[in-house]
């Protein structure tokens, strides 16, 4: 069981990045009104997530770093991996590929430790902490030669890191979020409303440029902030996707986008833009995989218009 929880490790959790989303979904799925996040090394060092969500009991931490993806596959199946969520698995996963402290604390009780390194149970007893839970992980992939050799540097991974904690951040503007890099500050906001999370984000990306965007279309709600097509090395680092408050990487509303600018894009050349499509929950299929995150539209002819057509308006009201 050790070796499945190991391939699933290479599923769920890539790189640091990969694991603080997993922490952070977790604490945000445990009602945390306040996440803070600290990394050492660009989170190879150290990525640890401390919330003030509903905790966890001794028996529900064992639970939760204790489950085993044993159950799910027939002996002979390992290739075919690939092919299972492994949801339920991100702890188990993450601990056998590092050294990962859980601490938690209910409401009205006291806060328990369980240390997990490379899958063994390293440490276990009362630990002092607020209400909530946090999440410490150490050394990920450090001993696991196959998965290190794909890390790239603290740096590259520092910004992948940035980057999960400010899509979640624009996701959920009513939770705090706070994030620490080598003991700087890189990452603070408070709860908010949605507009002022994203102005507080992209502020340095927008400068004073950015096009406010708020349209109905067929019953589909298209709300966010987008700039001219502005100077910057990649495209999609600067595009921020959500259907209905789930950060996105899609190639159809890339695509819708791009179509909205038409003559305005030149090479290198790309608008950064924050975009909240709210389509009712029947219209759409948000299959979470563990690395990515795929939507199927019942109608995407309607998705393409809302943007084309709700850009193109915002644009042209704009002046361009
Ligand atoms: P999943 O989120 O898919 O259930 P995980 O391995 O990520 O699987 O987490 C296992 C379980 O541990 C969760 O279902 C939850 O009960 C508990 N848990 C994990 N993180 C937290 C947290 N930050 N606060 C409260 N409970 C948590
Ligand atoms: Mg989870």
């Amino acid at each position: 069981s050790e070796l499945i929880n190991r391939i699933a490790a290479g599923e769920v959790v890539e790189r640091p990045a990969s694991a603080l989303k997993e922490l952070i979904e977790n604490s945000l799925d445990a009602g945390a009104k306040a996440v803070a996040i600290r990394l050492s090394g660009g989170g190879l060092e150290l990525v640890e997530v401390t919330d003030d969500g509903s905790g966890m009991s001794p028996a529900e931490m064992k639970l939760a770093l204790e489950r085993h993806a044993t159950s799910k596959l027939p002996d002979d199946a390992i290739e075919d991996v690939s092919s299972f969520g492994f949801r339920g698995e991100a702890l188990p996963s993450i601990a056998s590929v590092a050294r990962l402290t859980l601490e938690s604390r209910e409401r009205g009780a006291d806060g328990w430790r369980v240390a997990i390194d490379h899958g063994q149970l390293a440490e276990e007893g009362p630990a002092a902490l607020p209400p909530g839970t946090r999440v410490r992980v150490e050394g990920l992939f450090d001993k696991v030669p196959a998965r290190r050799k794909f890390l790239r540097s603290p740096r590259s991974e520092y910004a992948a890191c940035l980057d999960a904690v400010k899509r979640l951040a624009m996701a959920r503007p009513d939770v705090a979020f706070s994030l620490d890099h080598d003991g700087r500050c890189s990452l603070n906001v408070q709860p908010s409303d949605g507009p002022t999370r994203v102005a507080a984000l992209l502020s340095h990306e927008l400068d004073r440029h950015g096009i406010g965007i708020d349209c109905i279309r067929d019953g589909l709600h298209l709300t966010g902030v987008v700039s001219l097509p502005t100077f910057n090395r990649g495209m999609a680092d600067q595009q921020f996707l959500f259907v209905n408050s789930r950060p996105v990487k899609d190639r159809l509303l890339v695509g819708a986008l791009r179509a909205a600018y038409r003559d305005l894009l030149a090479r290198d050349r790309h608008p950064v833009a924050a975009l909240f499509v709210e389509v009712p929950a029947g219209e759409v299929d948000i299959n979470v995989h563990p690395a990515k995150t795929e939507v199927r539209f019942r109608d995407p002819a309607a998705v393409r218009g809302l943007i084309v057509g709700g850009l193109r308006a915002a644009l042209d009201e704009a002046g361009h």
